[in-house]
């Protein structure tokens, strides 16, 4: 199940030499003189209960469990002190679910801990402490001893530790403080604890205990309660920011990295859902977007299920719990995830996805946070998706959704400003006009023209080339603006246009004589260029030299042919 690299190896053979051994001669040599074993039960129960409640600080799991082990090791002495540690160390990392566990991080650690025990234990003794001694003042200074030894060989071994795995930092110094002085104000606690023991028996592990672990609950309460606020905030902040974004695509990218990095997910998956039909919008795996054909993540027909119909939520904590229901594929490192569904009035509109390779990665109260994050998100997609439609209805002919005129100009003049920087070496404008359209109008009707206008402007979209646009100048008259084009290119294109539409048959279906029958009508155009610089170097008369070009050159010598400019 774990790979049992060779350091865990090596690791392990120290363990074996060393643990094992010294609790046996410990077991046999120094036996504790009259051990209670009611008062062993109730120390190796409070020292497992202590490492499963840690409470939390800025984040990090605080392990209150000094309380219990050092009045076991002044009642009864290094083996009972050893075995609660182990006990300990065990409890705290079987029950980390957040990190996978590691054999060898396991064997490190209890090692660790077994060494700082007995050096401990050793100057306790040095300084004249003595396993069930009574009297006060040495008993406490004994202690301090005891327990800055403890903190010393800690900080020792531990910052070498993440020196040669170059991972030390300040804030490793700044948690040491924290944690000793925590472990200072509970000191009170452990002589008291030990004292009553010996004076009350059984009962002080009552006494002490029910209010200790009272007090571990509030606090867990209370820093549980802060960590959700802390996620609310973070949750809002993600809103306003995802709200400040002015196009839809925008938004969703905001709106995927912002989910992935507040929930730490290795793997996010955005999902649109309409007509009865799921489609990914986004995929977002380890920090980065994937391309959409790439394999994502098909949720199963159960969950989907749930999910579009019932509108519910769910979440996992491992692989096993889902891999059964997950049919075609999903990242093999993917552990622990959830999903819900984002509503809009009531309807499922898009699924949210959100996976990690850590189990247990995920809280039952993030289903919640991710929820609002959606409503958030929702809100933006519908307030971009107006602005847009509004910005492109000022900018497109209402007939073929094609640039109109305002737009047009516009870019003529962005375009040019290019060219006066430098930035593009050419600006070749054609101007078309469609041969003849009254005729057209006049035989088949102005419904059946607008249908061409519109086929035509589909057709001039598609030919469009990379950096070019096209757009309505006005009534059957279209305008390309192609910049780098030189005058000979855009003759070039001007014909492969012209030939183009020559050869095409329009369809219109609302012929006046046979409404609703389809007939096939053909068109020509022509069509006038005119470029920067060869024509002309303004702007203003590079408009005005491509219709000259259009109506002298093209129309006048017959129509149905594309025309320059000539001075
Ligand atoms: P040519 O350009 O070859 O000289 O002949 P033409 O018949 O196309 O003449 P002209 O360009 O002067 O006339 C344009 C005609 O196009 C006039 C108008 O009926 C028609 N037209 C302009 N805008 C629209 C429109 O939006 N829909 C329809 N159906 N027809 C339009
Ligand atoms: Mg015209
Ligand atoms: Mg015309």
């Amino acid at each position: 199940m774990y790979i049992w690299k060779n350091k865990t190896i090596h690791l392990l053979i120290i363990w074996l030499l060393i643990i094992p051994p010294v609790i046996i001669y410990l077991a046999v040599h120094h036996w504790p003189s009259h051990l209670d074993w009611l008062y062993f039960i109730i120390i190796i129960l409070l020292s497992f209960l202590s490492a499963l409640f840690p409470v939390n600080l800025n984040g990090k799991p605080v392990y209150l469990t000094l309380w219990i082990t050092v009045p076991a090791f002044l009642l009864y002495g290094l083996l009972i002190e050893i075995i609660a540690m182990q006990v300990i160390v065990w409890t705290i990392l079987f029950s980390n679910r957040k990190q996978k566990f590691e054999a060898s991080k396991f064997l490190f650690a209890t090692l660790v801990f077994f060494f700082i025990s007995l050096v401990s234990a050793a100057t306790f003794h040095l300084v004249g402490g003595e396993i069930g001694m009574m009297d006060f003042w040495p008993l406490v200074a004994a202690v301090i001893v005891y327990q800055l030894t403890q903190r010393i060989m800690y900080i020792l071994i531990y910052s070498v530790y993440y020196k040669i795995r170059k991972r030390l930092q300040n804030s490793f110094f700044r948690w040491i403080l924290i944690e000793t002085m925590i472990i200072f104000l509970i000191s009170p606690f452990i002589l008291t604890l030990y004292f009553l023991l010996n004076f009350i028996g059984v009962g002080s592990f009552l006494l002490l205990g029910i209010p200790f672990f009272f007090l571990v609950s509030v606090i867990r309460r209370y820093t549980n309660t802060k960590k959700i606020n802390q996620a609310l905030e973070q949750a809002s902040a993600i809103g306003q920011r995802i709200s400040h974004n002015t196009t839809e695509n925008a938004v969703i990218d905001e709106f995927v990295e912002s989910v992935a990095r507040m929930f730490e997910a290795d793997f996010t998956y955005l999902y649109d859902y309409s007509e009865d039909w799921l489609e990914p919008l986004r995929i977002f795996e380890n920090g980065q977007f994937q391309k959409l054909e790439t394999k994502q993540l098909v949720l199963s027909e159960s969950i989907t299920d749930a999910l579009l119909k019932e509108k519910k939520s769910f979440i996992y904590t491992k692989r096993n719990d889902w891999a059964d229901l997950s049919e075609d594929y999903s990242h093999p490192g993917m552990e622990s995830m959830f999903a819900i569904p984002i509503l809009r009035d009531q309807e499922v509109t898009g699924v949210l996805a959100v996976a990690s390779k850590r189990k247990n990665a995920f809280e039952k109260y993030q289903l919640q946070i991710a929820d609002i994050l959606c409503s958030y998100f929702t809100v933006s997609v519908i307030r971009t998706r107006s602005v847009e439609r509004t910005i492109k209805q000022s900018e497109r002919c209402g007939l073929t959704s094609l640039y109109n005129y305002n737009y047009l100009e516009e870019r003529l003049m962005f375009e040019f400003n290019r060219f006066k920087q430098g930035n593009i070496d050419a600006l070749t404008v054609l101007m078309l006009d469609i041969d003849y359209f009254k005729n057209v109008n006049d035989t088949y009707g102005h419904e059946s023209g607008n249908e061409i206008l519109i086929e035509l402007a589909k057709l001039l979209e598609s030919r469009t080339p990379q950096n070019g646009i096209v757009g309505r100048y006005g009534g059957e008259e279209f305008v390309y603006i192609l910049p780098n084009f030189s005058k000979e290119e855009g003759m070039q294109f001007g014909e492969l246009v012209r030939k183009m539409i020559e050869a095409y048959q329009f369809t219109v279906t609302q012929d006046l004589g046979r409404l609703g029958k389809a007939i096939d009508v053909s068109i020509t155009v022509s069509i006038g260029v005119s470029t920067i610089p060869e024509d002309t170097d303004e702007l203003n008369s590079l408009v005005r030299n491509a219709d000259r070009a259009l109506y002298l050159g093209a129309k006048r010598a017959g129509r149905n042919r594309v025309a320059s400019y000539i001075k």
